[in-house]
């Protein structure tokens, strides 16, 4: 089985699928691992410590006896080897050199598994030493630690004395410790489990809260925010941010609500205007002359129609962040002749007066087209708004590292307090019975200028009438010379 798919069984469980439930897991594999490595070296710590102590305790009483029995014949072996098995709680076992079991007690209740006696007896005669080995029956109960001590007279080795002490009480105390530590493993392994779930859900909880209250968010409850404290500057920060964050989603989808609501409405009165009219025409049958008329008055509103759902388009584009404006060396001067010029008709037509002072060699950095819109804009708002025989200003120079930009009318001014709502969108002063524009084109205006870094305001000259002033970053920079005679 690959470790991937593994993995992937594991990743089924839906416990493992939750921050929490992964962490827990964590903590018990790790706790595992170190208790496990603890256990094994408390085994083997244990295992010699015990069996160190074992082997002294059979060396203590084989050594003494197997002086004995090599001080004496061998035909007494028999008779003080039952003797000494009375004493003994053990086999007793003793074997000439021809391997001869001269004497044999209690191996009954020995397993010798899969330990090899003989060689065991082979060593410790070769060795002239004692030697030692353990059974290690696992189906059996009957485990013994053994010990080989020769037997040595004047002509040396001469037999071998074999003891065999059970370990089954040793094996029940080292499996008491092994019970006990299991369950105190086990114990310990539940509470880290649970300490760590615990410890990881309140962690997390606070991530419930912002999933549930960005759902509602979502599903329409738009004044919804987060309210919970949390001691934690992570989570309080993150509060801010979030509730911040569904402020402005809120401030935009009511935004976005209510000039959807505008737009309509605005194109709806034109609309309404155009079928009247055709209404009225097809009432009943007309002179050539009277439809003509008809037709140019129709084309005069369709006109508006389609400025104002240019405009439209304009802001929602700026909204969607879709509206690109080139970076390019613009010559301010020659743009504000040149919108001067194309607007000098319709001032004659009104006896208005358009005066100019504009400084040579102005120069911004930006959309040539968008700024000539800004400027249109208000020189047609001026135009409009001033009456037949007044006077328009239209001033351009440079202050520090800034161009500012003048357009001034004799007209009858804004009201004070319309002078700051006069760039929102569909914000006209007077109704739309006497202004035919959307009250869209001062919103653009603001949108433009902003987008290249300047700023625009408007006031009431103390001689009467209204002023705008636009203030955009001068650039040192000339367009290249062909593009003076572009247009
Ligand atoms: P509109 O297309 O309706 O003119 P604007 O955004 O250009 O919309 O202007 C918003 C309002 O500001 C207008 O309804 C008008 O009342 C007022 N306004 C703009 N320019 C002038 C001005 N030069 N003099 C007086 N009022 C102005």
């Amino acid at each position: 089985v690959s470790r991937i798919s593994i993995a992937a069984r594991l990743r089924r469980w839906r416990f493992l699928q939750t921050f929490r439930g992964r962490l827990a897991a964590l903590y018990v594999s790790l706790e595992t691992g170190v208790m496990l490595l603890a256990a094994i070296l408390l085994y083997f710590a244990l295992d010699r410590a015990i069996t160190h102590q074992l082997d002294e305790d059979l060396l203590a009483r084989g050594s003494h006896f197997a002086a004995e029995l090599g001080r004496m014949p061998q035909s007494h072996w028999q008779r003080e080897c039952t003797e000494f098995a009375t004493h003994f709680l053990g086999a007793v076992r003793v074997v000439d050199l021809q391997r001869h079991k001269i004497c044999s007690q209690g191996w009954q209740l020995v397993d010798l598994g899969r330990l090899n006696l003989e060689r065991l007896i082979s060593e410790a005669v070769r060795s002239e030493e004692p030697r030692f080995a353990s059974t290690h029956s696992l189906l059996s109960r009957h485990n013994a630690r053994l010990a080989a001590i020769p037997i040595v007279s004047d002509r040396g080795v001469i037999a071998t004395l074999v003891l065999a002490r059970p370990t089954t009480d040793v094996a029940a105390v080292l499996r008491l410790i092994y019970l006990l530590g299991g369950a105190l493993v086990l114990f310990s392994m539940a509470l880290t489990a649970a300490a760590g779930y615990a410890l990881a859900k309140r962690a997390l909880a606070p991530l419930d809260e912002v999933r549930r209250t960005a759902e509602a968010v979502a599903a329409g409850d738009l004044a919804r925010r987060l309210r919970m404290k949390g001691e934690d500057r992570e989570i309080r920060d993150t509060v801010r941010v979030l509730n911040r964050m569904f402020d402005d989603l809120e401030a935009m989808f009511r935004a976005q609500k209510r000039f959807t609501a505008d737009a309509s409405h605005e194109l709806r009165l034109p609309l309404t205007v155009l079928k009247g009219e055709i209404e009225l025409a097809l009432r009943r049958p007309r002179s050539p002359q009277e439809y003509r008329r008809t037709l140019q008055d129709l084309l005069q509103v369709i006109e508006r129609i389609e400025r104002t759902v240019d405009d439209l388009l304009t802001l929602a584009r700026a909204d969607a962040h879709q509206l690109e404006f080139a970076q390019e060396a613009v010559d301010f001067t020659l743009l504000l002749q040149e919108v001067a010029q194309e607007m000098l008709p319709a001032f004659a037509r009104k006896h208005q007066e358009l005066r100019m002072q504009i400084e040579d060699g102005l120069f911004v950095l930006g959309d040539e087209r968008a700024l000539m819109r800004v400027v249109r804009n208000l020189l047609h708002n001026a135009h409009k708004h001033t009456p037949e025989g007044g006077q328009v200003l239209l001033g351009a120079g440079k202050k520090g590292d800034e161009i500012e930009l003048v357009v001034a009318d004799s007209g009858p001014g804004i009201p004070e307090d319309a002078l700051l709502r006069i760039f929102d969108r569909f914000y006209r002063v007077d109704d739309a019975r006497t202004s035919p524009g959307a009250g869209l084109g001062l919103a653009i205006c603001r949108q433009i200028v902003e987008a290249h870094g300047g700023r625009i305001w408007a006031e009431n000259r103390p001689e009467g009438g209204a002023k705008f002033v636009v203030v955009l970053p001068a650039s040192q920079e000339a367009p290249p010379e062909e593009a003076a005679f572009k247009s």
